[in-house]
């Protein structure tokens, strides 16, 4: 496609800011091809995105919850109009299929509408009458958020903040990765538009920038979708003001495969393998390792393999028979790489999957054939890392109380699955360590924006999506109002 590089700038005060320093985002499916630049911000300019959020937030705190919704909802009107060209763009950018972009386009939609629809509910005032006087429960934004995303689903991982943070009242400054940062700027900006000037603010670079929006004393809350290790730096450096933060970490989900799985019902296999490689494998809450009972373990790797030798076409984003295109950037093939060699020196077998739609593209851009690890011991790298890519490893074992102990063995806890008769999956289920555990489904395909949605461990601290996802975005504020108020205790 012939399009110009597309340049993406700062966002501060309703203004568009130019910088001195740019990175380029390259097409990972034909990395010689530039999609567009993003600005790479000093710390001066995120420390003036930090304080234009500052002096907006008084007033943007006292306007009405109707005053909110509705500026939220002219902001979904608009990208509902503008979701073609920005998944296309994010397809360019990220390498996810053209429908895997629509589809982000669309969670992102369906949890600004959620949030929007539910927010008079969740953030009235709670008035307690009692007979020894009343207490009004009010849910007070926090001040300013920093919210900083990852690349691997920037849109939805940027507006799962951003919603709810405006809508409590917040302002906002967004710093989104640099491996995809032009779709999610363009979504930013739509939504800036319909809010004051300085309630929503854009940002982009590394270090120094992350370092401003992790410690400047005006950062009141931090809302930080990314890896864990970034996350302990994170902890650290707001540590010395105390700021409120929501983190949504890395994962290394298991999926328990029951005795009672029915290895031929191939909907429910294919289930599987989306929840495996969808997105190339690059979802927090992809299932990242498979635990199959012994019973049924030769029969599942020869209908899985049936099974994900039909869904998995790898090619070019834009080809509408791709399931799967390349992976986002370059140290992440060679990471994934890495851990496959690794498996495979220590005895593992590596079963290549799927079929190479666009041969060509494959071997110009960053893809990789997806593949299936067996054989590989139950501490491996590759069972024990998150892989976040295209392979999944399979082991066996050999009772529930063992799959759980191998599930929960882990330093994540974020999501987890178990397929099987639905009872039997339920009482597995419950004695797992995760933020939430799907039956007979797994990741994306299983995610409700209703819900809560976060990890326990070191997959993250408070929860996005349902109730909570607005909640965290509020401090609780008791105004107590006793009729005779006397000491409980008074000493002779
Ligand atoms: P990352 O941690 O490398 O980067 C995330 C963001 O943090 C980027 O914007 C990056 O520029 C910024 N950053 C890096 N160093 C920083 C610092 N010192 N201070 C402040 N900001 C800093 O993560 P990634 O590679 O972009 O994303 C992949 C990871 O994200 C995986 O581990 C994945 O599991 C996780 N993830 C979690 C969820 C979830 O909901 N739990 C969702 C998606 C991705």
């Amino acid at each position: 496609m012939a399009n110009e590089p597309l340049v993406i700038d700062a966002l501060i005060n309703g203004e568009k800011v130019k910088t001195d320093e740019q990175s380029h985002r390259e097409n990972p499916a034909n990395p010689g091809e530039i999609v567009g630049y993003a600005p790479i911000n000093t710390r001066e300019e995120a420390i003036q995105a930090i304080e234009t959020a500052a002096d907006a937030f008084p007033s943007w705190a006292e306007t009405s919850l109707d005053d909110r919704i509705k500026r939220m909802n002219r902001a979904i009107n608009k990208l509902k109009d503008a979701t073609p060209e920005i998944a296309q763009l994010l397809s360019r950018e990220h390498g996810k299929p053209l429908y895997d972009s629509e589809g982000e386009m669309g969670v992102s939609l369906m949890w600004m509408e959620h949030a929007s629809n539910t927010t008079k509910d969740v953030l009235k005032d709670d008035v307690r009458e009692r007979d020894d006087g009343k207490t009004i429960i009010k849910n007070d934004p926090i001040g300013v958020v920093s919210a900083i995303t990852p690349w691997n689903y920037p849109i939805s991982l940027s507006t799962i903040k951003i919603a709810p943070a405006l809508l409590a009242g917040n302002t906002i400054v967004v710093k989104p990765s640099p491996f995809a940062p032009l779709a999610v700027s363009k979504v930013i900006e739509i939504i800036a538009e319909e809010f004051p000037k300085g309630a929503v603010n854009l940002v982009h670079g590394e270090s120094g920038v992350g370092v401003e929006l992790t410690t400047h004393p005006k950062v009141d809350k931090i809302a930080f979708t990314g890896g864990t290790e970034t996350a302990k730096k994170i902890m650290k450096s707001a540590a010395d003001t105390i700021k409120n933060m929501t983190l949504e970490l890395g994962g290394n989900d298991a999926a328990i495969v029951l005795s009672d799985f029915d290895v031929e019902d191939e909907r429910a296999m294919r289930r599987l393998v989306i929840a495996n490689f969808l997105t190339a494998g690059q979802i927090c809450m992809i299932a990242k390792r498979i635990y199959v009972h012994r019973s049924i373990y030769d029969k599942f790797v020869e209908k899985y393999i049936e099974a994900a030798n039909k869904w998995i076409r790898v090619g070019d984003p834009f080809n509408k028979d791709v399931t799967i295109g390349p992976v986002n950037n370059a140290d992440q093939v060679k990471y994934v790489q890495g851990l496959i060699t690794d498996a495979k020196s220590r005895g593992a077998r590596v079963i290549q999957l799927g079929q190479l739609i666009d041969p060509e593209m494959f071997e110009k851009g960053y893809y990789m054939q997806p593949s299936l690890v067996l054989d590989a011991g139950y501490k491996d790298p590759i069972v024990e890392e998150e892989q976040f890519g295209p392979t999944v490893p399979i082991l066996p074992y050999d009772d529930d109380d063992h799959a759980i102990s191998l599930a929960n063995d882990s330093i994540y806890g974020l999501t987890s699955s178990v397929w099987g008769e639905e009872e039997h999956a339920i009482q597995v289920a419950s004695r797992i360590e995760a933020g939430t555990t799907m039956i007979n489904t797994a990741a994306v395909q299983g995610l409700d924006v209703r819900f809560p949605f976060g990890g326990v461990k070191q997959s993250g601290v408070g929860r996005e999506y349902g109730e909570e996802g607005l909640l965290s975005y509020v401090a609780t504020h008791v105004i107590n109002v006793p009729k005779d108020p006397e000491l409980p205790y008074i000493p002779e």
